[in-house]
């Protein structure tokens, strides 16, 4: 079954990215963030004598999950379930979303907390509990600032990276309730100070708690969660009802795995040697956090490209948004070009797969790269992502063969010419007579706007002009002089 929910790109990137691109303020927010994460994770990574072997170890973990997924998963619904958790299972967006509001609406409550998970947000929960009439309260920093601002996440780890501290302090000071626009500053001290005082409110009367995972144990039915502001802690302990949306790839087989993952994923993701908040639970346990322990396994597209032996090294990603920093193409458009709530290189290979290439524009995705392989270099699971790319644009060129295109048509007229050495000369000379008047006084080296079907090549980079002569006439000459 295809994926569905918020990893369709309704319009295709490159206008999606053109609009993005005329936003200089954007741009200059883009680039100061990932180049700060960038350096220190690089700074991190250094210190680790085996980190290449380290990212051998993960990336054989996560093959071997996806080679043994459906019994993994068994031996892990098997365990939560002995541990005292409910485990519920959802094939698509729609499934996944009609078992949280059902959970959450017996409960009786009409507001939940949730930590930041890239699950709940791939299926829309907050759109689809707000429609039955269900608050949800976003309770990571990043994220409260994304939802008081009624906008999407732009970035994996850090959702509200478009936004510098003098625009947060203008959504706090209009959209949070009991803040006093006139005393709050923008020094990120008071912004915290802000949050930390309304979110406390809002983690003490909660009934019901929402959340994701990081890494789901088959062997013991534990879930992890890694976080850096203790919000997590707070909405996995204090609630009585927990409800975990887990996509299927989450699964490790065994404790020890974290071991590998626990030492990859914050150094990849913030830069740190280890995340302040590492917070584990297996089922319910007496006296001790929620009383009612649910988790949902949510497939959405995962199984369909599970099925695809290149592209389904896209799901041994942790999410840790390495390759986003560096990513040239990112940098300059951000997250919201991407269309899908995984943006960035990762994005462009998971989203088509997951929704299948033909829904919404997600077939211009695995366009949006150069092919440099920063984000491969990266990649702490080595996922080769360009290696991806160009498989899935493989995949799309075959899917359109036979029909006719600008591209194809073009590319006939030219095999054409250039097969025949009298055509080929003569097709020179004509493009050389032609662009003689632009070539007049010296000044213009390249052509702006070619016509069809050639516009398409101008559409986005300039072409050369044609050499005053050829190589031949250049030769001939020289033998003349
Ligand atoms: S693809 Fe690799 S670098 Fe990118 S988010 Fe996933 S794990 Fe991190």
């Amino acid at each position: 079954m295809t994926g569905t929910g918020n990893i369709v790109a309704r319009q295709p990137f490159p206008v999606a990215a053109r609009t993005r691109l005329a936003d200089p303020q954007l741009r200059a927010n883009l680039r100061r963030a990932t180049h700060t994460i960038r350096d220190k994770r690089l700074r991190m990574v250094g210190e680790v004598p085996d980190w290449e072997a380290l990212r051998v170890s993960g990336a054989a973990i996560k093959d071997d999950v996806l080679a043994r997924l459906p019994e993994l998963l068994d031996r892990f619904e098997a365990a939560a379930t002995a541990a005292g958790a409910t485990v519920h299972w959802a094939r698509d967006a729609r499934e996944a979303n009609e078992v949280v509001t059902r959970l959450v609406r017996q409960t009786g409550t009409d507001e939940v907390v949730k930590v930041k998970s890239m699950a709940t947000q791939e299926i829309g929960l907050n759109e689809a509990l707000e429609a039955v009439g269900i608050a949800a309260v976003e309770t990571d920093l990043a994220e409260l600032i994304v939802q008081l601002a009624d906008d999407q996440p732009s970035h994996i780890l850090v959702p509200a990276i478009h936004y510098n501290r003098h625009q947060i302090r203008d959504i706090f000071a209009e959209r949070m309730p009991g803040v006093d626009p006139t005393a709050l500053t923008d020094e990120p001290a008071a912004l915290a100070e802000a949050a930390r005082r309304h979110l406390r409110a809002k983690f003490l009367s909660a009934k019901v708690a929402i959340s994701g995972a990081n890494f789901a144990i088959a062997d013991t039915g534990t879930l992890v969660v890694v976080e850096s502001e203790g919000n997590g802690r707070m909405c996995l302990t204090l609630p009585e009802t927990l409800i975990s949306v887990v996509g299927i790839e989450k699964l490790l087989p065994t404790f020890g795995d974290l071991e590998v993952f626990l030492q990859l994923l914050p150094r990849s993701s913030t830069g740190e040697r280890m995340n302040p908040y590492t917070s584990m639970w297996t089922g319910v346990t007496e006296g001790d956090g929620p009383r009612q322990v649910h988790i949902v396994l949510v497939d959405n597209g995962r199984t369909d490209t599970r099925a695809d032996p290149v592209g389904r090294q896209a799901l041994r990603c942790i999410r840790c948004s390495a390759c986003l920093n560096v990513c040239p193409v990112y940098e300059r458009v951000g997250g919201h070009a991407y269309g899908s709530v995984y943006p960035g290189p990762i994005g462009a290979i998971l989203s088509p797969q997951m929704t299948g290439p033909d829904a919404g524009a997600n077939r211009t995705l695995p366009y949006a790269s150069t092919l440099c392989g920063a984000c491969f270099d990266a990649c702490p699971v080595r996922i080769d992502i360009p290696e991806v790319l160009v498989h899935l644009r493989q995949q799309g060129v075959d899917a359109k063969r036979g029909r006719p295109s600008a591209e194809r048509t073009a590319m006939r007229a030219m095999s054409w010419v250039m097969r025949d050495r009298r055509r080929y000369t003569a097709a020179l000379r004509a493009a050389r007579r032609g662009s003689a008047p632009l070539r007049r006084g010296g000044r213009q080296t390249s052509i702006r706007h070619l016509p069809w079907p050639l516009s398409g090549w101008t559409a986005s980079r300039d072409a050369p002009l044609p050499a005053p002569e050829t190589f031949r006439e250049w030769w001939a000459g020289r033998g003349r002089g």
